[in-house]
């Protein structure tokens, strides 16, 4: 469907078709893949409309943004999923919000926020953000870090590792799509057989979240194709 046409219902109705179709065609079932809808950029009354039909948990990519929709949906049953890179200083205004945090990429942020959720006593799930893809500008830890950081990670009692997370390359070729997101399933294998329990894997967006679901994606981030092209302010 053409992400501009319809109401936000149908298009995320049409969403939620095109990943069970995903899903069927890859064998799988469609209860193992998790909607994360991404709602950067647009307002705290899309969020509104969004929770009005069933939505919960929303990813953002920026802790001010999140805080300044958070004031706006104040006592709505709102959970900020963080997924965008952050900054150490904006620790402590993530961790007054957030309820998961997946785009944990360094030790430094680490530390940062967890001395942040201590300070309010609260402990949060977290995903590590793998850079799988050989583009500059995507953030993420090194695969080869990835074993040691999950080791280092035991150190914060407020963060709990749940799985992994990636943005796979922007290339119109299938293979090196798939290759990225190839790279972070066998990382998670590697890492349970380290003993780390991080079984989930965020990867997709609306380009390539059928790619990341024949891949073994658990979790499809999706903005566009739900709430329609984004517009950024300067
Ligand atoms: C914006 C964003 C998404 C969603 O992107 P769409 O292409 O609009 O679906 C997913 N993951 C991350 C990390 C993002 O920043």
């Amino acid at each position: 469907m053409n992400p501009e046409a319809g109401t936000l219902a149908e298009r995320l109705a049409a969403v939620r078709a095109s990943i069970a179709d995903a899903c069927r065609r890859a064998g799988r079932d469609p209860a193992d893949v998790a909607l994360l809808p991404v709602s950067k950029t647009f307002g705290a009354d899309v969020v509104r409309e969004a929770l009005g039909l069933g939505l919960h948990r929303f990813g953002e990519n920026k802790a001010q943004e999140v805080q300044a929709k958070a004031a706006a949906l104040a006592g709505e049953p709102v959970e900020w999923v963080l997924i965008g890179h952050l900054q150490t200083n904006k620790a402590k205004m993530v961790a007054a919000h957030a309820s998961e945090v997946q785009s944990l990429d360094r030790p430094e942020l680490a530390v940062a926020l967890d001395k942040a959720l201590q300070a309010r006593g609260r402990a949060i799930d977290v995903l590590v953000q793998v850079k799988t893809s050989p583009e500059e500008t995507k953030s993420g830890i090194a695969p080869d870090r990835l074993l040691p950081f999950l080791d280092e990670l035991k150190a914060f009692s407020s963060l709990r590792p749940r799985g992994l997370m990636t943005l796979a390359e922007a290339s119109d070729d299938e293979e090196r799509v798939r290759a990225c997101f190839r790279m972070l399933y066998r990382l998670r294998d590697r890492a349970r057989d380290a003993g780390h329990a991080v079984d989930r894997l965020s990867m997709g967006m609306s380009g390539d979240y059928a790619l990341a679901i024949a891949e073994g994606s658990t979790e499809v981030r999706i903005g566009s194709a739900i709430f329609g092209a984004r517009t950024y302010k300067a």
